[in-house]
C-alpha cells in the first residue's frame, strides 16, 4: 500500500511539473531553435509599440521607420562583408530558399528559353529538397542530387560530372542541420567557376543555405566563399523566428514570386516586419561578436561528449564527423537494434529536449533523408534511425555528464526489455 501511495505521489508530482512547466529541462535542440536574447527583444520592443508605423507610408514618421530597415540591412551586409543592396529580407529561411529557387528557375527560363538543370546535395534541408522535387514533378526543371560520402561530404567528382550546359543553379548548404558536417564551399565554387569559363556563361550559380553556420563558423563572407547567394536565418541566432535574409549578387537574376507591393525592391511584396528586421540585425551582430568564443567553448564540450559517447556505447554509430569537418554545435548518433523514437521519448521524460531529424520533417514517418544518404548502399545494414543533440549558449558540461548517465540507463532499459520480450 505504501509503495502504491508513493507511486501515485510520484505520478502526481510529474503531472504537476509537466502541466505547470516546473520540471527542469535541459534544452539540447539549439539546431531547431534558439531563444530570442533579452538584448534583441529590447531592441525590437519600440517597433511593436510607439514606432509601429508602416515604413512604406508617406509620413515623416514612416520614413524614419524605413531608414531603420536600411540601417539593419547595412548592418547585416557589413557583418557578412557584402553590399547592402545585395541583402533582401524574407519571412523565414524556408521562404527565402523557396523564393531563390523558384525565382531563379523562372528567370533562367525567361532569359535562356530552355528548362534549367538544378543540382543540390542529397542532404539539403527540406526547404530545398522538397521545392526542387515539386518543380521536377511539374516538369519545370531537370534535377540531380549530388551523393555524399559516409561523413556527409558532397562528392565533388560526382558534382563535376553532373554539370551540364543548362545547369543554372547548384545549391549546397554550408553546415548540415542534422549532422553538422561542413561542406567545402570554396572547392565547390572553384568547380563551378571552371564550368562557367568553359561555357563562357554566368551560370551555374552557387547558392548555399548557411543558416546553421552563422553562430560558429569563422570569417563568413559569401563572396570569399565563392557563393552567388546565401540564406541566413534569425531564429537560429538568438533572434526572432520567421525572419531571414538572402544575400544575392545582382548577376543572379531571379523573378519575383509574390506580387502586390514594391517592398524589398519588389522581390518580397508586403509590409515589412520592422521589429523582426531590427532584431535580426542585432542578433547577427551579437552572433558574429561571440562566434570565436562560442566555437571554442562548444568545441571543447563536443570533443569530450563524443569521446565519452564512444566509450560508453562501443556499438554506437557517430553520424557526425570529427571536429575538423563539422560545426561544434551538433552531435548526431545512431544505436543499433533500438527504436530512436523510444530513446527520444524516454530522454524527454528525464527532462532532456533533443530531436531525431529536422523539425520541419519530424511530423513525417520514416528515417531522415540525411542519414539515409550518408549510409548509401548500406551493405553493413547500419541503423538508419538517429538522435540529434545540439548545443547552444546555456549548454554546460555538467548537464551533458548527467545526460550521458541517463542515456546509459535508458539504453540499458530498452535493451533489457527487448531481450525479455522479443523472441
Ligand atoms: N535551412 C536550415 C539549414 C535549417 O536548419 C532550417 C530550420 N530547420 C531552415 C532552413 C528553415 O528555417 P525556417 O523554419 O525558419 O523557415
Amino acid at each position: 500500500m505504501h509503495e502504491f501511495q508513493s507511486f501515485c505521489a510520484m505520478i502526481e508530482e510529474r503531472f504537476f511539473m509537466f502541466s505547470f512547466g516546473q520540471k527542469k529541462s535541459i534544452y539540447l535542440d539549439y539546431a531547431a531553435a534558439t531563444p530570442c536574447s533579452t538584448e534583441v527583444f529590447a531592441e525590437m520592443k519600440p517597433f511593436f509599440e510607439k514606432r509601429f508605423f508602416n515604413p512604406s507610408s508617406a509620413s515623416l514618421l514612416s520614413r524614419e521607420i524605413s531608414s531603420e530597415i536600411q540601417k539593419s540591412r547595412e548592418s547585416i551586409a557589413k557583418n557578412l562583408g557584402v553590399r547592402a543592396q545585395e541583402i533582401f529580407f524574407y519571412d523565414g529561411a524556408t521562404e527565402a530558399n523557396n523564393m531563390l529557387i523558384l525565382g531563379a528557375v523562372s528567370a533562367f527560363k525567361r532569359e535562356q528559353g530552355i528548362i534549367p538543370h538544378i543540382v543540390a546535395s542529397a542532404i539539403e534541408h527540406p526547404s530545398i529538397v522538397e521545392t526542387l522535387k515539386s518543380l521536377l514533378k511539374r516538369g519545370e526543371i531537370e534535377l540531380d542530387f549530388v551523393p555524399v560520402d559516409s561523413l556527409g561530404r558532397a562528392d565533388l567528382k560526382a558534382l563535376k560530372n553532373l554539370l551540364k550546359e543548362n545547369t543554372a543553379l547548384v545549391s549546397i548548404g554550408y553546415v548540415n542541420n542534422e549532422t553538422g558536417v561542413v561542406q567545402d564551399l570554396k572547392a565547390i565554387s572553384k568547380i563551378l567557376r571552371k564550368q562557367r569559363k568553359k561555357q563562357d556563361t554566368l551560370f551555374p550559380f552557387l547558392h548555399s543555405d548557411i543558416v546553421q553556420a552563422i553562430n560558429y563558423v569563422d570569417k563568413i563572407n559569401p563572396e570569399k566563399l565563392g557563393c552567388d547567394a546565401v540564406t541566413i536565418s534569425s531564429g537560429k541566432i538568438y533572434g526572432p523566428k520567421k525572419m531571414a535574409a538572402l544575400y544575392r549578387k545582382k548577376s543572379l537574376t531571379i523573378d519575383p514570386i509574390f506580387f502586390g507591393g514594391t517592398q524589398e525592391s519588389s522581390y518580397r511584396s508586403g509590409t515589412e516586419n520592422v521589429p523582426y528586421i531590427v532584431g535580426f540585425a542585432k542578433a547577427l551582430e551579437n552572433a558574429r561578436k561571440k562566434q570565436k568564443e562560442e566555437n571554442e567553448r562548444l568545441s571543447h564540450i563536443h570533443k569530450k561528449f563524443t569521446e565519452e559517447l564512444s566509450l560508453l556505447f562501443p556499438e554506437l554509430i557517430m553520424n557526425t564527423p570529427s571536429l575538423d569537418l563539422c560545426s561544434p554545435h551538433i552531435v548526431n548518433i545512431s544505436f543499433p537494434r533500438v527504436a530512436h523514437e523510444e530513446i527520444l521519448f524516454r530522454l524527454e521524460e528525464s527532462g532532456y529536449i533533443c530531436s531525431m531529424k529536422s523539425a520541419c520533417k519530424s511530423g513525417e514517418e520514416g528515417d531522415s533523408h540525411v542519414i539515409l544518404a550518408i549510409r548509401g548502399e548500406n551493405e553493413n545494414h547500419l541503423p538508419t534511425g538517429s538522435l540529434r543533440i545540439s548545443f547552444g549558449k546555456d549548454t554546460v558540461w555538467k548537464d551533458l555528464e548527467n545526460f550521458l548517465k541517463d542515456l546509459s540507463e535508458i539504453i540499458k532499459l530498452i535493451e533489457d526489455t527487448h531481450q525479455r520480450f522479443l523472441p
